[in-house]
């Protein structure tokens, strides 16, 4: 009997040692990992740089409140905003927590409480991002809710236009949903959204938790849409897996976050921010980020080329790096991918999700295609 809370449904495969793309179970079985530990370890197992980063800060200092200056931490943040519109950080050490300190600086900064965001989306598991997540079974059993949020039919205009007003304190949203199944929305959505913000002065709060840090070939996602946040939030893929979240936001809202207004023991430790800054060294290269453009554009048409054919596949959907297979079985194809050696992670009710490290070579990509035709083929003729 396992002395943990039955959380999760775990697979019985246990990843003992991952090196780039690949990671090896218990019975040293060789697996390409297209789940990076979702969305986390955006630059493979073991990065030679990432693993010298960490070494070298855990010799010098870990941890120092933020009653100190931290020298990691003013870069991090220099590194973050540069090239974006945006002008400070707050850090923290995951998405939901991120996510809370942006709905927190929005009531604060706006004195409302209306908080717009959308079916099927996800924010996290603490008691504000749960209660912004669109997603019923996420939140049953826990009410009752913070009762702030207002969730909306995702990619529909009308029922934004209905229900915005000057009583609005933000729209959240993901640009690309991603548990909620890589649904993305359409451009005229995006650019309503941004006129509607404009208009009644409602503050946009992007979730680019599993989006951003160059998983759709932008440092953000938002970059795509023409979007201009107030406010992001990020975590995931900033610390290719050494937990670390951060919100980004304009100057206008430094007012709203004073000295003691809010905080974190171990947000932006050195030992996190040293970590971080040696991933942002590598992913924030335009050089690297076109390549991940690049890539991702590629796999997205051979899938296409592919699989459309199949009646059972619905759509290849993505940005970048960041893919979706909606298709009927995605349940039982994700398991025989993993016997193939193929991990991927399931999205939504019917997506294969598909999260290769940004590094990933062409070569590794090529053979997870071969894998996927592979069980694509064997199942379509199991069931025809
Ligand atoms: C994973 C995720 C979160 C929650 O992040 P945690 O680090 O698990 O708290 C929030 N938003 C989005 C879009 C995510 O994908």
């Amino acid at each position: 009997m396992s002395a943990l809370f039955p959380t999760y449904k775990r697979k019985q495969i246990q990843l003992q040692q991952g090196n780039g793309p690949y990671v090896f179970d218990q019975n040293n079985k060789k697996y390409l990992d297209f789940t990076s530990g979702i969305a986390v370890t955006s630059l493979g197992h073991c990065h030679p740089e990432v693993v010298a980063a960490l070494q070298k800060q855990s010799e010098c200092i870990w941890h120092t409140s933020n009653l100190f200056q931290i020298q990691k931490q003013e870069l991090l943040a220099e590194t973050l905003v540069k090239n974006t519109n945006m002008d400070l950080a707050f850090f923290c050490n995951s998405g939901a927590e991120a996510n809370e300190a942006a709905i927190k600086l929005a009531k604060k900064f706006t004195k409302k409480n209306k908080i717009i965001t959308f079916n099927d989306s996800f924010h996290g598991r603490t008691f504000g991002s749960m209660s912004a997540t669109g997603q019923q079974k996420i939140k049953d059993g826990f009410g009752p809710l913070v009762s702030t949020f207002l969730h909306l039919p995702w990619n529909d205009i009308s029922q934004l236009e209905k229900h915005t007003d000057g009583e609005t304190a933000a729209i959240m949203m993901e640009v690309i949903q991603g548990e909620g199944g890589i649904k993305i929305a359409d451009f005229n959505f995006y650019k309503k959204v941004q006129e509607i913000c404009k208009k009644y002065d409602i503050l946009l709060i992007i979730d680019e938790v599993q989006t951003g840090i160059g998983r759709t070939g932008k440092r953000y996602a938002y970059e795509h849409f023409g979007l201009d946040p107030d406010i992001v939030t990020l975590a995931k893929g900033l610390g290719n897996g050494f937990p670390i979240g951060a919100m980004l936001g304009k100057r206008k809202l430094a007012e709203a976050f004073g000295p003691g207004s809010h905080g974190t023991t171990f947000g932006g430790n050195p030992l996190a921010c040293a970590i971080s800054q040696s991933v942002l060294n590598i992913i924030f290269q335009d050089e690297f980020l076109k390549e991940v453009e690049r890539k991702g554009k590629n796999f997205k048409e051979q899938l296409e080329d592919h699989l459309l054919s199949y009646p059972s596949v619905n759509e290849i959907r993505g940005e970048g790096l960041l893919i979706g297979i909606e298709c009927d079985h995605a349940g039982e194809i994700i398991v025989n991918l993993e016997n193939e050696g193929l991990l991927t992670v399931p999205a939504g009710e019917r997506v294969i999700r598909l999260l290769p490290p940004l590094n990933v070579k062409d070569e590794e990509l090529t053979s997870a295609l071969n894998k996927i035709l592979a069980v694509f083929h064997n199942i379509h003729e199991t069931v025809s």
